[in-house]
């Protein structure tokens, strides 16, 4: 068995990734949050005990395998997904990557372009990442996370997704998306595939945001899969009610097409700077919010509906698997 997956304790088979939650946050903050030391801060050792938690919660129900998908400006911490990892046993996979204009922090590569050519730059630092490690870690980044803003691709944000796409054909790596507020997945889509990237390796985010099955259907004809990966968010940063993400889920599986779809929460399990209190309402709207959603209740009212054991293993091993496959090196 090749092993052709980074996870933060080392390289694994393909094999070896099993059940898997391909999008999540054990810690987050907008950036900005590292200047809130005062009455912020971050506890990490706190963060490691939440870690630590949920990481045992998601291995009760067999989950092998945690990608997180926590951009660069946003608080990343490989040695803390590693440490979460090597207590747990779980799987993780840490990401290379920026956050979108409107909410991450452009200025950096906005100056470097300024002075350089910033683009030759991030692809610089994917491939470090990639192949070689996160600054001075040893931690090899496994997925590269991309994001879009609400009704465009910024050229800031075109960047991104060029280098991402040049990196993936030469090391196979993943590209999993952010897509904001249900827009844009179609666009990312064909961006990528038209740079010459692997559409069975691409993974457009948050399509669970959008309820329009045409939507859809656009980004599963480029042969890009779709992320039903916000279950348990709802009235929140645009998404849609559980309820009416499921219909489309369901017509999506039973239009056959198990084989581009992933399933995941994007949960932040712990908010870098002053945790979030949500007033009363939302947090009504957001208490399935957490690790085990998808299996205590998705995955259950799926299977009510007559999608079978069979399919649900196509969504939750046989597709990471696929994303993750040996690779080889495209030339172009
Ligand atoms: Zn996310």
């Amino acid at each position: 068995m090749e092993k052709v997956v980074n996870t933060v304790r080392g390289p694994i088979a393909t094999e070896e990734l099993g059940k898997t939650l391909i999008h999540e946050h054990f810690a987050f903050g907008y950036p900005g949050f590292d200047g809130d030391v005062t009455l912020g801060g971050v506890d990490w050792e706190a963060a490691l005990q939440t870690g630590i938690e949920v990481a045992e919660k998601a291995k009760a129900h067999g989950v092998k395998t945690i990608v997180d998908a926590t951009p660069n400006d946003c608080g990343r911490n490989p040695e803390l997904l590693k440490e979460i990892s090597e207590r747990t046993g779980v799987n993780i996979v840490c990401s290379t990557g920026y956050y979108y204009e409107g909410e991450g922090a452009p200025n950096y590569f906005k100056f470097r372009n300024v002075v350089s050519d910033a683009e030759q730059e991030i692809y610089e630092m994917f491939i470090r990442e990639i192949t070689e490690g996160i600054g001075k870690t040893g931690i090899k980044a496994g997925v590269i996370k991309l994001a879009s803003s609400k009704n465009e691709i910024t050229d800031y944000e075109k960047m991104f997704f060029r280098a991402a796409a040049k990196v993936q054909r030469e090391t196979g790596v993943p590209l999993i998306t952010h897509t904001q507020e249900g827009t844009m997945g179609p666009e990312q889509a064909e961006f990528l595939v038209a740079e010459g990237a692997d559409p069975s390796r691409i993974l457009i985010g948050h399509m669970d945001g959008n309820t329009d099955v045409g939507y859809h259907i656009r980004v599963l004809q480029t042969g890009c899969s779709v992320g039903f990966d916000r279950m348990g968010i709802q009235g929140f940063v645009g998404m849609p009610m559980d309820s009416e993400k499921l219909v489309v889920l369901l017509g999506l599986i039973n239009a056959g097409y198990e084989e581009q779809i992933l399933l995941s929460h994007d949960t932040v399990n712990v908010w870098l700077g002053r945790p979030p209190v949500w007033p009363e309402q939302l947090a009504k709207l957001l208490e399935n919010w957490h690790i085990t959603y998808v299996f205590d209740t998705i995955i259950p009212q799926l299977k009510e509906k007559g999608v079978t054991e069979e399919q649900i293993d196509q969504i939750m091993v046989k597709n990471p698997a696929r994303m993750f496959g040996v690779h080889t090196k495209v030339e172009v």
